[in-house]
């Protein structure tokens, strides 16, 4: 599935039980480091679009923001309607963010927008609360995201618990295509991302990993995110 989406469906995403693969840095850091990232994903097997986060929604605001694209068809996080117009033909894939899941307005202008959207799990969210932002989204363009919630473990173990029973329930019970995130899920320890990625390729729909070509150096999330490599 390597094609350029203009008007992309939900069901070219999931069309003959082909399991999506989104795969890219925590953030573009630079026009250098994103060109040579996304070179290299375009050329592993069984990538299907790239993570581009030009902006980041940081807890810290003295955390690196991202920089502010594309050979595959590009996912990147929106963080307010006047996003929208600027990355119309460069932007494929609309990301809700786990922080903006209950922005209603938001997501409301995503939908009208057109384009499909990854709506991430707010990290305190219900499965009710979850459904109810999908609505908002449209159910007939939505993809969702588990990305783990805050269930006790993570405060020093674990950035967040993924809930693959509560993705399930989305996936089987609401019929909507759901993937995981196993990279802000465990993110205090990227050697624990493959073994998480596996479980999540037992059960949804896809999943959405941080890669970068220098973990150690990256400016964003650099305990989660993998090495190329994503075999193991
Ligand atoms: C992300 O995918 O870049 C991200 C910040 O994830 P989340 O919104 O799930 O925290
Ligand atoms: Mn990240």
């Amino acid at each position: 599935m390597n094609m350029k989406i203009e008007q992309i469906e939900r069901s070219d995403l999931f069309q003959n039980g082909v399991f999506l693969t989104i795969a890219g840095p925590c953030a573009i850091e630079s026009a250098d480091q994103f060109e040579s990232v996304s070179y290299k994903i375009a050329q592993m097997d069984g990538v299907h679009a790239l993570r581009a986060m030009y902006r980041k929604p940081r807890t810290n605001p003295e955390d690196f923001q991202g920089l502010g694209l594309s050979i595959l068809p590009v996912v990147s996080e929106i963080l307010s309607a006047t996003d929208l117009e600027p990355t119309r033909g460069i932007v494929d894939i609309l990301q809700i963010g786990s922080r903006n899941m209950s922005n209603f307005d938001l997501i409301t202008a995503c939908h009208k927008d057109g384009r499909p959207i990854l709506l991430k799990r707010g990290m305190i969210a219900t499965i009710k609360e979850w459904m109810g932002a999908a609505k908002y989204a449209g159910l007939d363009r939505v993809i969702m995201c588990e990305r783990g919630v805050r269930a006790g473990s993570e405060v020093q173990d674990t950035r967040f618990t993924l809930d693959i029973g509560g993705a399930l329930v989305i996936r089987n019970k609401y019929g909507l295509p759901t993937i995981g995130d196993p990279s802000h899920a465990i993110g205090f320890d990227r050697k624990l991302v493959p073994d998480l990625a596996r479980a999540i390729a037992a059960t949804l729909d896809g999943i959405e990993i941080e890669v970068h070509d220098e973990p150690d150096k990256a400016l964003c999330d650099a305990a989660q995110v993998k090495q190329y490599d994503l075999s193991h």
